[in-house]
C-alpha cells in the first residue's frame, strides 16, 4: 500500500533523459512542470516531445492527441515554481555533483514537505545528494534508460537514508509510468546496469588487448552465439566511447575494481566516439545516424561466448551475494535496459557454472582479474551447476521432467509447457508431471512460491490434448483419461496459491482448458483461443464445459463449444475468458508485474478467498456465506492480518509472511 498519491510531477533539466522523462510522465496523466535554463532550451525540449507524440501518435500507439497530452505540461526557468506543488520531483541534469546537490538544496527547500526528490544520476551517490536535502529519507534514485519513451527499464536506488514508503512510492509511480522498476537496495557504483555492462567491456576489452581476437570475432560471438541484438563493441559506440568512460571513471573513483582498457582511452583521446562522431571502434557512413554494423557470423567461430559473460556473471554473483540485488532483478536489467534475448543468469545456467568458473579462473590467471565469487564456488559445491543439475541460479525442479519445466523465481513459479515441437499438445506424460508438478507447488512454502505462472514454449500456450493418446483407445480408457485431465484441472484450480495462464499463439481445446482452470488469464494480442472439439465430433473432457458456463453464462458458452468457434484474444477479452490483452513484446513482463502484485498480498488471505470464490460459483447462497463467515473468523487469528491492520494505521507498508 502507498500513501502517497503522486499527481504533479516537476521534471529539472530538459535535455536528452529530461525531456523524454516529462513525454512519459504527460503519456501516463501526470500534470508536469519541466524547468530549464532557458525558455531556448525549453522550447527545444517541447518540440522534441511533440516530435515524438506525433510519431508514436502516428503508428497508434497514443490513447490521446499530441495536443492532449502537450496541455498537461508546463514549462519554466524557475525552480522554485517548477517543485512548488509538485507530488514527485525528478532531477536529469548534468552529471555534475556542484549542479546537482545545488539543486537537490534549492528545490528541498520550495518543495511541498511530502514531495519526493530522485535523481536520474548515473554514478554520483544519492546519500551524498540526500545530505545536502532537509529530508534524506525522500531523496532516491530514479535511472531511467536512453530514450524513456521506449525503454522500459527503471533502476530505483535507495540511498542509505531512503525510507521504505520512498521507495514503495517511487516503485508504484515507475509502474504507472508504464516502466518495470528494479530495486537497487544499495548505492553501489554504476548501479546495476553498468556494474554488467561495464563487465561485459571488460572481458571484450582484454580478449582484443591480449590478442586472444578480434573486435569482429568479439561481436560475432556476441551477436550470433549469444544472440544478443548488437556486439559489445557496438554497444559502446551504440551509448558513445566518451559517455561510457565518463562513467567507468567514475565508477573507479568510488572504488570499482577494473582491469582498464587502452582501447577506450585511445578512442577517447582520437575523438572517435562512436556513432555520434561517425566513427568508433566501427566506421558509420553518417554520423549520429544509426545504421547496422556488418559483423561477419564466421568471424566468432574461436570465440567461446562463456568468456564474455564471465565476469558479468561474476559481478551479478557479488550483487546477488551483497543483496544488492535478486537473481530476477539482474535477469531484468538485462533484457530490458540491454536488449538481451534472455537473462544474463539464464545464460550461466546453461552454460553450467562449471564453465563460467573455468574462464574465471583463465582470466585471473592471465589478466589477474578478479576471483571467483564465493557465491558461484558455493553454487559448485552444493551440485547447483545449472540446468543440467536441475538447479543453479535458478531452480529448474529437479531433472526427470520431459514434457514440463518448472522454474522458481522467488516468489513466482513458472510452470512451462514443453513440447514446442508439438505446439505444447498435452499427452498422458504431461498430465502426469503436470501433476506431480502442482503437487510439488502445493508444498513450496509461501516464503518461497506465493503464485504460480503457466506458459507455453515455442509458438503456443497449448494446441489441445494430444489425439495421438486416443487413436487406438477403448471407451474405457477414453474416459480415465478425461478423468485425468479432469483431476489435473481440479489440483490446478485448488493449489493453494493463485495461478495465473500467460497465453500466447493457440489456447485450444484442453489447452484452453487448462487456462480455465487457472484464475486469471492473460493473453498477447496473437492469441486464439476456443473449445474446438465438436469439429472433430468430440465435446472438451477436461472441465472446461463447467467452467466456460460459470465464466460466460450458458448462453454464450453454447454458442462457443456447438460452433467449435476460435476466438481472437480480443474476443476473448470482450467474453470475459481472458482478463487482459497486451501486445506479444510485453506479455511476459505484464504477466510478471501482475504475480509480483498478487505476490505482496497476504498468502493465506488469498488462499483463502480462492477457495470461498470457488464455492460461491459452485455452492449455495448459504454454502458460500458460511464458507465466508468461517474464513472470515480464520483469518482474524492469522499474523499477516494483524500486520495489515497495523501497517494501515501506521501508514507503512505491510510486510507478509503467510502466517
Ligand atoms: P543533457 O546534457 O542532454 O541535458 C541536461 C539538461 O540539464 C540541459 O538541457 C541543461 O540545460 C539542463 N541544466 C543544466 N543545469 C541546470 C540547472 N541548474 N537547472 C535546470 N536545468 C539545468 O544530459 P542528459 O543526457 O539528459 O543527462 C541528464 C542526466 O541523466 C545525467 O545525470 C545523466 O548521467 C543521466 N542519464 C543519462 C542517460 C543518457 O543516455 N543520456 C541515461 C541515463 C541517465
Amino acid at each position: 500500500m502507498v500513501n502517497l498519491q503522486v499527481k504533479e510531477i516537476a521534471v529539472i533539466g530538459g535535455g536528452t533523459m529530461g525531456h523524454g522523462i516529462a513525454e512519459v510522465a504527460a503519456i501516463n496523466g501526470f500534470k508536469v512542470h519541466l524547468n530549464d535554463l532557458t525558455l531556448d532550451i525549453l522550447q527545444r525540449a517541447l518540440n522534441n516531445i511533440r516530435w515524438s507524440l506525433s510519431n508514436l501518435h502516428g503508428k497508434g500507439q497514443l490513447r490521446e492527441s499530441p495536443d492532449e497530452v502537450m496541455s498537461r505540461i508546463s514549462v519554466t526557468t524557475s525552480l522554485e515554481d517548477a517543485v512548488r506543488n509538485a507530488d514527485f520531483i525528478i532531477e536529469a541534469v548534468f552529471e555534475d555533483f556542484n549542479v546537482k546537490s545545488s539543486i537537490f538544496k534549492r528545490a528541498s527547500e520550495h518543495a511541498p514537505p511530502h514531495s519526493i526528490l530522485a535523481s536520474n544520476t548515473s554514478s554520483i551517490p544519492i546519500s551524498e545528494l540526500a545530505s545536502v536535502t532537509n529530508r534524506p529519507d525522500k531523496v532516491i534514485g530514479m535511472h531511467f534508460f536512453n530514450p524513456p519513451v521506449l525503454m522500459k527499464l527503471i533502476e530505483v536506488v535507495r540511498g542509505d537514508k531512503t525510507s521504505d514508503e520512498t521507495v514503495n512510492v517511487t516503485v508504484e509511480l515507475g509502474r504507472r509510468l508504464g516502466k518495470e522498476p528494479v530495486v537497487v537496495n544499495k548505492d553501489v557504483p554504476g548501479f546495476i546496469s553498468n556494474r554488467l555492462f561495464m563487465r561485459l567491456i571488460e572481458s571484450a576489452c582484454l580478449m582484443v588487448m591480449g590478442n586472444e581476437a578480434s573486435i569482429d570475432a568479439v561481436d560475432s560471438a556476441a551477436r550470433f552465439k549469444l544472440g544478443l541484438p548488437m556486439g559489445i563493441f557496438e554497444l559502446v559506440d551504440f551509448v558513445g566511447i566518451d559517455v561510457v568512460n565518463l562513467i567507468l571513471k567514475a565508477m573507479v573513483n568510488r572504488g570499482f575494481k577494473f582491469s582498464g582498457c587502452g582501447l577506450i582511452d585511445d578512442k577517447v583521446k582520437a575523438l572517435k566516439l562512436g556513432l555520434k562522431t561517425g566513427e568508433g571502434f566501427y566506421k558509420y557512413p553518417e554520423a549520429g545516424k544509426y545504421s547496422r554494423v556488418k559483423v561477419p557470423k564466421e568471424a566468432g567461430e574461436g570465440v567461446n561466448p562463456v568468456r564474455l559473460i564471465a565476469l558479468a556473471v561474476n559481478e551479478a554473483a557479488w550483487l546477488i551475494r551483497n543483496k544488492v540485488a535478486s537473481v530476477v532483478d539482474v535477469d531484468t536489467v538485462t533484457k530490458l535496459g540491454f536488449g538481451f534475448p534472455k537473462g544474463l543468469l539464464e545464460y550461466a545456467d546453461s552454460y553450467g557454472i562449471g564453465s563460467v568458473i573455468v574462464e574465471l579462473i583463465k582470466l585471473r590467471d592471465r589478466y589477474g582479474t578478479v576471483e571467483p565469487d564465493p557465491l558461484i564456488m558455493q553454487m559448485v559445491s552444493e551440485g547447483r551447476v545449472g540446468v543440467k543439475a536441475g538447479s543453479g541460479f535458478y531452480d529448474y525442479g529437479g531433472e526427470g521432467y520431459e514434457t514440463v519445466k518448472l522454474t522458481i523465481e522467488p516468489p513466482i513459479a513458472w510452470i512451462t509447457l514443453n513440447r514446442p515441437e508439438k505446439l505444447n499438445a498435452i499427452n498422458s506424460k504431461m498430465i502426469n508431471e503436470l501433476i506431480t508438478v502442482i503437487n510439488k507447488l502445493g508444498a513450496e512454502p509461501f516464503d518461497r512460491v506465493r503464485v504460480v505462472v503457466i506458459k507455453g514454449a515455442g509458438k503456443a500456450f497449448s494446441a489441445g490434448a494430444d489425439l495421438t493418446m486416443f487413436s487406438n483407445e477403448e471407451p474405457t480408457e477414453a474416459y480415465l483419461t478425461s478423468r485425468m485431465l479432469q483431476e489435473l484441472t481440479n489440483r490446478l484450480e485448488r493449489l493453494n496459491k493463485p495461478v495465473i495462464a500467460m497465453i500466447h499463439g493457440y489456447a485450444l481445446g484442453g489447452g484452453l482448458e487448462l487456462a480455465l482452470a487457472c484464475d486469471m488469464r492473460i493473453a498477447s494480442e496473437d492469441a486464439i483461443l476456443g473449445l474446438p472439439e465438436v469439429t472433430l465430433g468430440l465435446i472438451p473432457g477436461s472441465g472446461g464445459v463447467k467452467r466456460l458456463v460459470r465464466l460466460i453464462g450458458l448462453g454464450k458458452a453454447k454458442e462457443l463449444i456447438l460452433t467449435g468457434a476460435k476466438l481472437t484474444a480480443k474476443e476473448a477479452e470482450e467474453l470475459g475468458i481472458v482478463n487482459r490483452v497486451v501486445p506479444i513484446n510485453e506479455l511476459e513482463n505484464e504477466t510478471r508485474t501482475i504475480a509480483l502484485k498478487l505476490a505482496e498480498e497476504p498468502p493465506i488471505t488469498l488462499m483463502i478467498a480462492k477457495g470461498i470464490l470457488n464455492i460461491a460459483s459452485e455452492g449455495s447462497l448459504e454454502d458460500t456465506l458460511t464458507a465466508e463467515s468461517m474464513g472470515f473468523s480464520l483469518l482474524f487469528s492469522t499474523k499477516d492480518s494483524r500486520e495489515g491492520i497495523n501497517a494501515f494505521l501506521e501508514k507503512r507498508q505491510p510486510k507478509y509472511q503467510g502466517k
